[in-house]
């Protein structure tokens, strides 16, 4: 196994840890109520006496889609990894969610299909997925989160940081429906959870720091859904079916579609398109490109199920990811997490699961292990009491006592961001490299790219009959393993091979 592929699986780990038995900091600010927020906020009542969540929705349990998440409309699938977080750090979250509408999902319901080539589902944890919309399912994680004592929403919006002797200090918020200056929060930790729109790198350039390298890979996606009334009459199955067409050939484009049963008794619609294929508004417009492009479920649905919505259009630009690992100097006591350190092409489901991944590289940041996790010894190992009374003393305004061990506050957050950094890169190579594919992408283009299409491509279409092959992409693109795991010599010669069979048996 590769040393990025072992962080990968002590971020991923199913097992809680224990609360440590002292709280290092006084006051956490999670800036953003989302759910990068609301994770960061459940693993900080671990480490501090009172969390306060900025959230300019006022969000209701239960409530729809909302301002600050636009995307959630859209069809949001929870990989398997994910959902092994949300159970890690909310004992029985999957239950509960059944117990609330979501449904569970097995192999056997899932029919996944690539270039018009059925790719058979397989088991991949020992847990039944989750299928829901996607305010459903925030509306838990925000729920489970709010029943920690020490966390708080605020209703507002954050307008900046505060910085004092190189470490955040607080941050200013606008509570809802002031027009003054902002407040003033004083804090030992601040967390930006403000999603891919945050500001964060253009506070840091106005108070002297350096903005993040900014890396996009333009995709050009543009996303439509419409949800319908599921009715088992017209397809008796809790299905979520995919399909993409990732090759593209001359006289068909490049799309993805889906359609995934949610609570009550709800099928959400997707079709997608990319560059100048854009699916309209219009329901017209939706159910031709349903009957057209897609399996014939795609029109059983629209032609035969109570439409519940209109056509909701989603227009991503890019793929994009903000390096904060790289930077030579940050404030020390600053976080992000979330789409706000990367967001990716939504088609791969990613973006939920990487941010859960991030509250688990904060748990281990906060509880001194990074260091010994990443094998490097960059400081974010135990710190002495004395350290830590310091950097407590130097411009932090009400941390507790400092506990035995744990993170040097006064130095930047760099473990936290070495950890995010295996998460970002595997999430990253995971979509883009196969969107390199899409015709209008022009990159950039990995070292080694040709090779590694040819071995990618192979294991593609040789996961369609080799089981084995099937298990390890398919926990690759669950977030449970790292992608280095297929690059083993023995899964490349296997890939080669599977592709192979598979090619000389459809060529036939
Ligand atoms: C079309 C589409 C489909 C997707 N499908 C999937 C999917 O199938 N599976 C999946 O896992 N992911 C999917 N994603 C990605 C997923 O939506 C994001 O990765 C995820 O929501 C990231 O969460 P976040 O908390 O970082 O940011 P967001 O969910 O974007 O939330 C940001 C939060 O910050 C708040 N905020 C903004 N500015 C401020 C401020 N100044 N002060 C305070 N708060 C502020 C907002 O109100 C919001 O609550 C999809 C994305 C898109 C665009």
């Amino acid at each position: 196994m590769t040393a990025r592929a072992r962080v990968y699986a002590s971020i991923t780990s199913r097992h809680a840890p224990p609360p440590p038995a002292t709280r290092r900091l006084g006051r956490a600010l999670v800036l953003g109520g989302s759910v990068a927020g609301l994770m960061a906020a459940r693993v900080l009542a671990d480490h501090a006496d009172e969390v306060l969540v900025i959230e300019p929705d006022d969000a209701e349990v239960g409530a729809g889609p909302r301002p600050g998440v636009p995307q959630g409309s859209q069809v949001h699938a929870l990989l398997a990894a994910g959902q092994l977080q949300l159970d890690r750090w909310f004992p029985g979250f999957t239950a509960q969610a059944e117990a609330g509408g979501a449904l569970p999902s097995t192999p056997a319901d899932v029919e996944f299909y690539i270039d018009g080539v059925a790719r058979p589902s397989v088991e991949i944890t020992d847990v039944p997925g989750l299928l829901s919309s996607r305010p459903f399912l925030e509306s838990l994680i925000r729920r489970r989160t709010l029943e920690f004592p020490g966390i708080r929403v605020l209703t507002g919006r954050a307008t900046g940081l505060r910085i004092e002797d190189g470490a955040v200090v607080g941050a200013t918020y606008a509570p809802n429906g002031d027009a003054g200056a902002g407040v003033d929060l004083d804090a030992d930790l601040v967390v930006d959870a403000t999603g891919r729109g945050s500001r964060l790198a253009d506070w840091l350039e106005q108070a002297g720091w350096s903005a993040p390298p900014l890396v996009r890979m333009p995709i050009k996606l543009n996303y439509a859904t419409a949800v319908y009334r599921r009715d088992p009459k017209v397809l008796d199955t809790t299905t979520l079916v995919n399909v993409s067409l990732t090759t593209p050939v001359p006289g068909r484009l490049p799309r993805t579609g889906g359609f995934v049963a949610a609570e009550d008794d709800r099928w959400i619609v997707l079709v997608a398109g990319y560059d100048q294929d854009r699916p309209e508004r219009s329901l017209e417009d939706f159910t031709t490109r349903c009957r057209r492009d897609f399996p014939g479920m795609f029109g059983d649905i629209v032609d035969h199920c109570e439409l519940l919505s209109d056509v909701v259009t989603y227009h991503q630009a890019d793929s994009r990811r903000r390096d904060y690992d790289t930077l030579a100097r940050f404030p020390a006591r600053l976080i992000v997490a979330g789409d706000a350190v990367a967001s990716f092409n939504p088609v791969y489901g990613q973006g939920m699961t990487s941010a859960m991944l991030h509250a688990s590289c904060l748990s281990a940041y906060l509880r001194g292990e990074a260091a010994d996790m990443l094998g490097s010894g960059s400081g974010g190992g135990a710190a002495p009491a004395e350290a830590a009374a310091s950097a407590n003393g130097s411009g932090a305004p009400s941390a507790a006592a400092p506990a035995p061990s744990g993170p040097d506050l006064s130095l930047p957050a760099k473990p936290y961001f070495d950890l995010v950094r295996v998460i970002v890169d595997a999430a990253w190579q995971t979509s883009t490299f196969p969107d390199l594919a899409l015709p209008h992408v022009p990159g950039p283009y990995p070292r080694g790219y040709r090779i590694a299409k040819r071995v990618s491509e192979s294991m593609l279409v040789g996961s369609v009959i080799d089981p084995e092959l099937n298990l390890r992409l398919s926990r690759v693109t669950g977030m449970l393993t790292h992608p280095d795991t297929l690059m083993s010599p023995g899964t490349v010669v296997r890939s080669l091979r599977s592709g192979r069979r598979f090619r000389k048996a459809n060529a036939a």
